[in-house]
């Protein structure tokens, strides 16, 4: 804990006052241009990877980057999604998915989470991933896993279009959504190509998109 206490303190000390202009801007307001959506896995560092600045991602992190379709009782990632989209308008969703995720890899090795409930119960908005990838081939464990990841962000892409915020952004043509998943070890990140449904090296196809809002009656 000492090491995180004197981060801070070097961050009011070196980081803050070089920003201190940013930071003045955005005492009262803030317009995200986009919600990334990733795991809480600590080797993810969205502002990092991204080399964004505080006031570009409005973020949402929990195990195995879910977003659980819309229902009745909606949740805080709920909450978060409608806010993100309603109010603050952000134009672009990334869900961000994770090599060695520990979320991921309990489904695919289907762990006995029976000592871990609330992880069970969580990881339930991920199961049409698991039953679609479980039904498929793998050449190794290694690469059901990586699978698993690849078709979780899908899964989760189609949970996000389930809330109405999302489906009338997509509607009115001003949200794209974006699927990602980032290799911790070789720092590339994999885009999902909506056309062909295929993962690609985001470095190679920079303008890779999951789904283009527009307008459904559009001339
Ligand atoms: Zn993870």
């Amino acid at each position: 804990m000492q090491a995180i206490i004197d981060g801070f303190l070097k961050f009011q000390r070196e980081a803050f006052p070089q920003r201190s202009a940013l930071f003045k801007q955005l005492a009262t307001r803030h317009t995200p241009s986009t919600l990334f959506v990733t795991c809480s896995d600590s080797r993810v560092v969205p502002e990092l990877l991204t080399q964004q600045e505080p006031g570009d991602l409005f973020v949402i992190r929990n195990a195995g980057n879910i977003v659980p379709s819309y229902g009745p009782e909606p949740g805080g990632v709920s909450a978060s999604v409608e806010y993100a989209v309603a109010v603050l308008g952000v134009g672009d969703i990334v869900i961000c998915g994770h090599s060695d995720c520990g979320a991921m890899t309990a489904i695919a090795n289907c762990t006995c989470l029976d000592h871990l409930p609330a992880v069970a119960n969580w990881l339930r908005h991920a199961e049409s991933a698991r039953v679609v990838n479980a039904a498929r081939q793998h050449a190794s464990a290694q690469a059901c896993l990586d699978a698993l990841v690849r078709e979780n962000v899908i899964a989760q892409l189609a949970n996000l279009k389930t809330h109405p915020a999302i489906a009338l952004a997509l509607e009115q043509g001003r949200l794209n959504l974006h699927g990602w998943v980032y290799d911790i070890e070789s720092g590339g990140i994999a885009a999902l190509d909506g056309p062909s449904q295929a993962f690609v090296p985001l470095a190679e196809y920079p303008h890779t998109c999951a789904l283009a809002g527009k307008p459904r009656h559009a001339a």
